[in-house]
């Protein structure tokens, strides 16, 4: 089974092609994908930059002349059965498409066939992911302009929190909020699900009698509490910007500033959504930048704010951390993920530091080693760290195929 899976991001688009060999079962480790492609056109106006590379090595770079997404995934789907970098002989050949998709709202728990009804919900909850929804019906409608009978799926980032129960999901703002769809959605759903699984792999146990806490250390980070497989609180909230410190989202911050603002320096909303989701976090307490290692090299060489934006960092992983614990009412695992949490054995040390007194003990030795999909806890660790490579795109290809047997 020839599986395409497109992840469309504000101004980026990723896309990659799985082939199943053995079409009646999943293999048991995530396979390298056949062929993988990038865009990106936040560098250049007027300008994507393309990378396609395929499981055979070849590689090959480009600079495309549109920033149009339908115009980049068809660029895109030539490179599959096109010139050099061809993997398959016709696009006809790829069985099931999956796409993911930011916001499923309250309705979608689960990954579902695209059909009109589910392009009108994605439509709908536009309001709740203005960069993210729009982007990912882009993509759902250049691939059928191509591919008008290949069956489509929809994988939310949402689905996996969806089953939160309202003591976490509600704000204690009035009820009537909840009532108009403002909750706590929770992002990164993909991840921590994919995440969890893998824990479970790796560990040899089954899911569903496991107490984990999740930790996605990206340039977005959030965690996620997990028991009987199902995420049951989060960090991120209605929006992505609830919760830890990120790269340069300033995370929870006391709503009271922001009447402040408003009240006092006449900020816009356009301005509070700037400062909020680009000049905070590491980038706006360092003021150095958003990505960890330039921070963490900074404060090596003395930086103070670079010092206090780690200090931040840490101190509200950290509490984070013993809030799902506290909801949990205990853990087995605790899982870290994603570009910090996979590469930084600083960051994992110093989350863990504030847990030994529950017996949580790391194999320092491993633990700096970063190595992926292993556990790196002591052997007489109370609970169990593991470090998971995350593979959001596996993760869609497995609900395709899921769906596909089905059918
Ligand atoms: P995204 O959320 O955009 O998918 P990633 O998961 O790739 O991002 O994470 C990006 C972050 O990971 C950046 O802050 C980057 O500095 C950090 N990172 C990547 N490699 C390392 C490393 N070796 N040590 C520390 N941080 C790292």
């Amino acid at each position: 089974m020839k599986i395409l899976v497109l992840n469309a991001g504000s101004s980026s688009q990723k896309s990659c092609l799985y082939e199943i060999v053995d079409s009646s079962s999943l293999p048991e480790h995530p396979p390298q994908p056949v062929w993988e492609a990038k865009v990106d056109w936040s560098h250049h106006q007027g300008f994507a930059e393309m990378e396609v590379v395929t499981a055979q090595g070849t590689c090959l770079k480009e600079e495309i002349r549109t920033h149009s997404r339908p115009a980049v995934i068809a660029y895109l789907l030539d490179t599959l059965w096109k010139g050099e970098t061809q993997v398959i002989k016709q696009l006809s050949d790829i069985n099931v498409v999956g796409h993911r998709v930011v916001h499923g709202g309250q309705e979608y728990r689960e990954s579902v066939r695209i059909t009109a009804e589910v392009k009108a919900a994605i439509s709908r909850l536009i309001p709740l992911a203005p960069a993210h929804n729009p982007a990912s019906l882009e993509g759902i409608e250049s691939v059928t302009n191509v591919l008008p009978q290949v069956p489509q799926v929809a994988v939310f980032d949402t689905a996996f929190h969806s089953q939160m129960p309202q003591a976490s999901a509600l704000y204690a703002g009035p009820y009537e909020w909840f009532e108009q769809g403002i909750r706590r959605y929770g992002f990164h759903g993909i991840s921590h699900q994919y995440c969890a699984q893998r824990t479970a792999q790796i560990l040899g146990r089954d899911l569903n009698t496991l107490k984990l806490i999740t930790c996605h250390l990206g340039n977005g980070c959030s965690l996620a509490a997990i028991q009987h497989g199902h995420s049951i609180d989060t960090t991120m909230g209605f929006t992505p910007l609830d919760g830890l410190m990120m790269g340069s989202r300033s995370g929870s911050v006391d709503p009271g500033i922001l009447i402040h603002l408003l009240r006092q320096e006449n900020y816009t909303a356009a301005q509070l959504d700037q400062v909020l989701n680009q000049a905070s976090g590491l980038k706006g307490i360092s003021g150095i930048s958003s990505d960890m290692r330039q921070v963490s090299e900074a404060a090596a060489k003395g930086s103070q704010r670079a010092r206090l934006a780690l200090d931040m960092y840490i101190h509200r992983l950290q509490a984070g951390i013993g809030s799902m614990l506290a909801g949990l009412k205990g853990l087995d695992v605790l899982v870290f993920t994603a570009g910090v949490g996979e590469n930084s054995a600083w960051v994992r040390a110093s989350a863990c530091e504030a847990f030994e007194f529950l017996g949580l003990k790391l194999d320092p030795r491993k633990n700096q080693q970063s190595p992926a999909d292993q556990d790196i806890a002591a052997v007489d660790s109370s609970i169990r760290v593991v470090v998971v490579h995350t593979q959001e795109d596996w993760a869609i290809a497995q609900e395709c195929w899921k769906l596909m047997q089905l059918s």
